[in-house]
This record gives structure tokens, sequence and C-alpha cells, in this order.
């Protein structure tokens, strides 16, 4: 990716994820100085922006698609940005969100929204008309749903393949990390 004379509109979102992968992101410390000198933060979970914006040139997603709300972003996320990062393991292959897969939604509804041994009497569940996020039948990793760029994978990725990454990306030339930071966990 070019950046010329411009700084990079960098955006990063938390989907159906732990944060792991965003405190990893933070985890560069001092050199998270750096990256901001190179791009614009215009979408982050660190950064109270509540709309995704037009024109985005890299966007990291962390975590899986698991609800509705998740998907609509996913889409918006796609339209918008020229290159899209899957970051982390739940964002490529599903990981610990798509264990549900495994259960059936209804009961994991049920056990969660009202029998749930924490709660003292049933709460509302995930609906239109409770504004909670509907829950989609099945977890599926984000290449399920759009088109992916760049799968960064590491659960969570650690700083130095982060950083790798993010630096492979800025500099335009092919992002062709070492094989000791291809693996997934
Ligand atoms: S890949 Fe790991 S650290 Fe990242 S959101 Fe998923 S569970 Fe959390």
């Amino acid at each position: 990716m070019s950046t010329s004379n411009k700084k990079a509109r960098l955006a990063t979102v938390w989907l159906g994820g732990c944060a792991g992968c965003h405190m990893s992101l933070l985890d560069l410390d001092e050199r998270i100085v750096d990256v901001l000198g190179l791009v614009d933060l215009v979408y982050s979970p660190v950064a109270d922006i509540k709309v995704f914006p037009q024109d985005v040139d890299v966007t990291l997603v962390e975590g899986a698609i698991c609800n509705e709300e998740n998907l609509h972003l996913a889409r918006e996320i796609r339209e918008r940005s020229k290159l899209v990062v899957a970051f982390g393991d739940c964002a490529i292959t599903g990981n610990v969100p798509s264990i549900r897969n495994r259960m059936k939604l209804d009961g994991i509804l049920t056990s969660v929204y009202t029998d749930s041994f924490y709660r003292e009497g049933p709460g509302p569940m995930p609906n239109t008309e409770t504004g909670l996020p509907v829950l989609l039948p099945r977890v599926v990793p984000l290449h399920q749903v759009i088109d992916v760029d760049v799968h960064l994978p590491g659960c969570p990725p650690a700083p130095e393949r982060i950083w790798a990454a993010i630096n492979a990306i800025l500099s335009g030339g092919p992002i062709e990390l070492p094989v000791e930071m291809r693996s997934f966990g």
C-alpha cells in the first residue's frame, strides 16, 4: 500500500472475539507511537467513533461473525475498506466463539438468558424488540461473509507479528511473514 505523502487511514474492529487481539495490538507499547506516525486511526474500540467511516485504507478485524450486528458491520467494512485483514484466529477460523456450533442455539439462549444460575429471573432475549443483536444460527469466520485480503493468525497474534504485518502492509510490498509468524494458536 502506497502511503505517499498522505497517512494511511487505519481502522480496527472488534467483532465476536475476547479483545485479546486488541490487547496484543496495545502490547506494541512505544511502537504504537511509530504506527500513529504513519496512520490516522479512523475507527477502533480504543477510540470513541460510532460509525464505520468511508475510504479506509486498512481494517484489522478481530473476532468471528456471531450475530446480525457482526454481519452488518463486516459488510460495511468490506464496502468501505481497500484492504481487510482477518486479525487473529477467531476471525480466520471461528476459533473459540465457534465452539457454540456444537450446541443447539435454543438451548444456549435458554441457559444464558433465562435459566442461568447467575440470574434472579429471565433476562431480555436477543431480538429486535430488546435491541440485543440476534445470534446467527452458526458462528462463521470472516472470509465466509466477505472477501478477506490478509490473514494474520494467532490467538492472539503476538505483537512482533502485528508489527511485521503492519510494516509490510504500509510499505506497499508483498505481505509475506516468516514461517514462524504464520502459526495458529
Ligand atoms: S483469536 Fe484469541 S485472543 Fe483473539 S479474539 Fe479470538 S480468542 Fe481472543
